[in-house]
Formats: C-alpha cells, sequence, structure tokens
C-alpha cells in the first residue's frame, strides 16, 4: 500500500447557522499517494476551495478525520497547524505577490517558517528557484513589471521553494492565457517530480488535465471518484482522452 499523504475519512462541512446553514462538503472520502499528481474539477461552487483550505490546515475541521502528512487536523493544536503548513506549499488563483517586494523577496518569504535555514542558503535556494522557473535574468524585478504568467512562475518558486511535501494549487492558471497556463503547470509538474512532491490541484482548464495522474470531481460538495480509470496501473499517469476532448 503507497503512503498517503491526504487521506479524508467521513468529512463534511457546513458554512452559516440556523437558516442560513448550507452544507459545503458532505460525506468527503479520499485518499491522495505520495507522488501523486491529482486533478480536482468541478463546477463553481462546488467546494473545492472550502476542501483544499481544509487540507492546508487554514480552516478548523469541524467533522471527520483529515490527515495531511501524517498529521490529524481535526482538533490539532495551533502548533501542529503550523508544523503542517510548514511542509506545505499554496498557490493561489491570483498569484498573490506583494507588490513592494522584489520576485526574489517574494520567494523568500516563504521560509519564514524555516529559522534552521541560514541568509546564504536562503539566497542560494532562492536563485535556484527563480532559475529553474525560468525567472533568473527577473530576480530582482517588483511584480508590476512581469507578465502574469512570469508572475504565477514566481508563486510556483515561491511555494516550492521550501521543498515542501505537498504543493496544493487552487486554480493556478485561471488568470493565464492558454500557452502560459500550460507552461506554469508544466514546470509545477517536472518539479513536483524532481522533488517527489505531491500535488492537488482544482482547475476547469480541460487543457491540463493530462499531466495528472488521476482526476476526481466534485459536485455540490460530494466526490465523484475516478472519473480516470481506476484500474489502470497507479504508477502510470491515467491520463483520460475523453474527459480532456470532452473541453
Ligand atoms: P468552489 O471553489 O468549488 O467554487 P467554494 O468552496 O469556494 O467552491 O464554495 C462552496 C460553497 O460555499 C459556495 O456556495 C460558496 O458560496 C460557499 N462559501 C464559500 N466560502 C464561504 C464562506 N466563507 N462563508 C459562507 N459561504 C461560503
Ligand atoms: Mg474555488
Amino acid at each position: 500500500m503507497p503512503l498517503s499523504a491526504i487521506s479524508v475519512r467521513q468529512l463534511h462541512h457546513v458554512y452559516g447557522k440556523g437558516n442560513l446553514r448550507k452544507p459545503v462538503l458532505i460525506d468527503i472520502n479520499l485518499d491522495i499517494f505520495a507522488g501523486e499528481i491529482v486533478i480536482l474539477t468541478g463546477p463553481s461552487g462546488s467546494g473545492k476551495t472550502t476542501l483544499l483550505s481544509l487540507m492546508g490546515g487554514l480552516r478548523s475541521v469541524q467533522e471527520g478525520s483529515l490527515k495531511v502528512l501524517g498529521q490529524e487536523l481535526q482538533g490539532a493544536k495551533k502548533r501542529q497547524l503550523v508544523q503542517v503548513r510548514s511542509r506545505i506549499g499554496y498557490i493561489f488563483q491570483a498569484h498573490n505577490l506583494l507588490d513592494c517586494l522584489t520576485a526574489q523577496e517574494n520567494v523568500r518569504m516563504s521560509l519564514r517558517l524555516h529559522p534552521e535555514i541560514s541568509f546564504e542558503e536562503r539566497t542560494r535556494r532562492c536563485v535556484e528557484m527563480l532559475e529553474a522557473v525560468g525567472l533568473g535574468q527577473r530576480i530582482n524585478y517588483y511584480p508590476d513589471n512581469l507578465s502574469g504568467g512570469q508572475k504565477q512562475r514566481v508563486a510556483i518558486a515561491r511555494a516550492l521553494v521550501s521543498q515542501p511535501q505537498l504543493v496544493l494549487a487552487d486554480e493556478p492558471t485561471a488568470a493565464l492565457d492558454s500557452k502560459s497556463g500550460r507552461d506554469v503547470v508544466e514546470i509545477l509538474q517536472r518539479l513536483a517530480k524532481e522533488q517527489g512532491c505531491t500535488i492537488l490541484l482544482v482547475t476547469h482548464d480541460n487543457r491540463i488535465l493530462d499531466i495528472a495522474d488521476r482526476i476526481i470531481h466534485m459536485e455540490d460538495g460530494q466526490l465523484i471518484q475516478n472519473v480516470s480509470s481506476i484500474e489502470s496501473n497507479s504508477s502510470s499517469p491515467n491520463y483520460s482522452p475523453a474527459l480532456a476532448e470532452s473541453a
């Protein structure tokens, strides 16, 4: 049995109270194995971001079990949440870079939770990471002077520089044209495979489904699993041409 990076059992989540009570996640069960690249699709409002924010320790688990990198998040202490967060890289739809910081300074921000890494080592890693995403010539640029695709590549460098075991990416290509979007996910895929890191990526973009080892689908707060073939060997990408072509 491969190692689980994420293990979800009977997870439920509700927003609001009383008349405003709205269930957004209903009995979610899911395992994502170490080293897998899993794509999560589904209509807007189906609960994808809520699920990712729970997995990322950015929101408290209400009901059910959610284990991330071996840590149970249900009832976890703040210290344990911080610990788990420091092992996760986040990439959001909007790049969320700080405009007042250069590319390198933005990437450096995500090493804040790692006091064990020296100043020089941080610089080395940031520069190396920006080179890996093709921005070696732009390390001292401010976000205003970078294109949308370049900013999202800085966001990838920022997510990966701490060598996280898990990357959670929420519609990372949504604001990009198709070519830049494709470039961005290919960089992400390559670096993740090199680092042996697990990726869960939410997308509406049918053109990038083929980078996934597995595709899962969400509707109305429920997971419809194994959109791609469940039987195929987990070591080979089980790309689903039928799905990709339905675009
Ligand atoms: P998706 O990412 O699939 O679009 P979300 O997880 O963002 O879905 O949202 C799922 C549902 O929960 C939507 O109906 C949304 O309006 C609602 N929702 C999201 N965040 C909140 C919140 N903080 N408070 C109340 N309702 C929310
Ligand atoms: Mg969303």
